[in-house]
């Protein structure tokens, strides 16, 4: 698939070169894909803008909305198909790769429903007067998103900016859009009008920053790391549009002593080894009361022992790192953590006849860990969990807020004082009580704070998001 999706159709990149894509389970080229560059994008953001101000500029919200599902639909009926291409694009296991194209179509069918049912306000206000305020699309939508979630991410930026009646240019990773690409052939199959979704693949310094900096484009959301956010922002201001940023987090579990182990130790495992630890919301801190400190540690390394990484059709726990610049990034840090001495409570297991080259990295759980340590402070984007001991509600709070980020943060005890104390003091964009969501729940408004980004996506709130207000005042007498 080496060419990119502008207008409802394939273009061959106007430089005529291509990609490598190399599958994560044996770290072998599998496909191509066109390396868009400042002039593809160009293409896409007038397509988009020429949809925007033409045919589907006109929709109602009521088409919007049914012709979401429908997109979701297709996706439904493709689900094995687009699966097996997630899977193979990431190295996720197939089960998980399935439940994202599940999100995926899920993302369709909310923001159908939801697309109109936004409605603007009634303001009281002078007599003589009626005034108005309503929501419309910005116009042309950038969307950058990254490799972790790269279905579930396309859903998640495209469902409320096509739902409000924007148009969307993307710019998937280079490291995985075989996904992105298949959507925007099937939307376009369930009645998208041409313009309305483009794809452009390639290289995020050519394609993705042409994106950023283009005049034309009236709001960009990005997902990824914290320094591209920073560089994504910049062109933003330049040209005076509002951002929406999403950077990852380092995100705690706070462990009390009276914390349900039983149904804590499983979810605490699954939040860190969830797409190879590879997700923005990983819960990649384990904060535990020290009067259980042995006890919570024993048990969760004991889970932490039995889980397999292999080959994403293995049904494995972990599959492989999506990409081999992540590989090495993760190797660099789990070298440094044994360089330091910190102690190792868990490893995980290997399936036996793994791909020499593919990029397998076994589960490690370190504790305790030094507060000062910087597995206790930055962002591993792999399965890595670093467990600290706290004393008491403050400690806890202390530690919980002490890194630069804020995405994604839980409380695990019985005591329901506490429950709320905590939730409103620890710093986040999601808070979860006795149990978790890394990377869930399409109803559920999602972002950051700090260095983990702004802006929300999810839920009712993206439609705020990716819409404008417009007060309208009128005197009549
Ligand atoms: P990245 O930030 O470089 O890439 C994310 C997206 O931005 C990709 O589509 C990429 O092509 C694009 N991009 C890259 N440079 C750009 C530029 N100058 N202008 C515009 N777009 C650009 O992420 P990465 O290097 O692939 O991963 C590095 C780190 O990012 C990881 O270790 C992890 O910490 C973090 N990350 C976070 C998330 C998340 O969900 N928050 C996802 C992926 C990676």
């Amino acid at each position: 698939m080496s060419k990119l999706f502008i207008d409802g159709a394939w273009h061959a990149p106007i430089g005529r070169e291509t990609l490598p894509v190399y599958s994560p389970a044996d770290g072998q080229v599998y496909a191509e894909i066109g390396r868009g560059q400042a002039e593809d994008i160009d293409l896409a953001v007038k397509a988009a803008r020429r949809a925007y101000e033409g045919e589907w500029g006109r929709y109602s919200a009521t088409e919007r909305g049914r012709l979401l599902v429908r997109i979701g639909n297709k996706v439904l009926e493709h689900i094995d198909e687009l699966a097996g291409i997630e899977a193979r694009d990431t190295g996720k296991p197939l089960a998980l790769a399935r439940k994202d194209i599940e999100a995926l179509a899920r993302y369709f069918e909310f923001y159908g429903g939801a697309a109109d049912k936004v409605h603007g306000q009634v303001i009281p206000y002078l007599p003589g007067y009626s005034v108005n305020v309503v929501r419309e699309a910005y116009g042309v939508v950038a969307h950058i998103i990254p490799w972790n979630y790269p279905a579930q991410m396309l859903g998640r930026t495209i469902g409320p900016a096509l739902a409000m009646g924007n148009a969307s240019v993307v710019k998937p990773a280079e490291d995985a859009c075989m996904t992105s690409l298949r959507v925007a052939e099937l939307a376009v199959e369930a009645g998208l009008p041409a313009g309305a979704l483009n794809i452009v693949t390639g290289l995020g310094r050519e394609a993705g920053a042409a994106l950023a900096e283009h005049p034309d484009i009236n709001l960009i959301t990005f997902t990824g790391s914290p320094g591209v956010g920073v560089q994504v922002q910049q062109a933003a201001a330049v040209n005076h549009v509002k951002c929406v940023l999403e950077l990852g987090g380092k995100s705690p579990q706070v462990v009390f002593e009276d914390a349900d182990l039983e149904k804590a130790v499983p979810i605490i495992v699954g939040a860190i080894i969830q797409n190879a630890g590879q997700t923005c919301s990983a819960g990649s801190r384990l904060l535990i009361q020290r009067s259980v400190l042995d006890e919570v540690l024993a048990k969760v390394a004991a889970r932490f022992s039995e889980m397999r990484v292999g080959a994403p059709d293995a049904s494995p726990d972990c599959g492989p790192i999506i990409t081999r610049a992540q590989f090495e990034r993760v190797k660099a840090f789990i070298a440094e953590c044994d360089a330091s001495g910190l102690p190792l409570a868990a490893e995980g297991k290997a399936d036996s006849g793994l791909p020499t080259n593919g990029w397998y990295v076994k589960p490690r759980l370190y504790g305790p860990v030094p507060r000062d340590h910087r597995l206790a402070k930055d962002e591993v984007f792999g399965p890595v969990l670093a467990a600290l001991p706290f004393d008491d509600e403050d400690d806890a709070v202390r530690l919980a807020n002490g890194t630069e980020y804020g995405l994604v943060a839980a409380i695990w005890t019985e005591n329901g004082a506490r429950q709320q104390r905590l939730a409103r003091r620890l710093v986040g964009g999601q808070v979860f009580i006795n149990c978790y969501g890394a990377g869930g729940g399409v109803e559920l408004p999602f972002g950051g704070v700090r260095k983990s980004g702004h802006g929300r996506e999810k839920g009712f709130l993206a439609l705020e998001e990716f819409s404008v207000t417009k007060t309208v005042v009128s005197h009549h007498g």
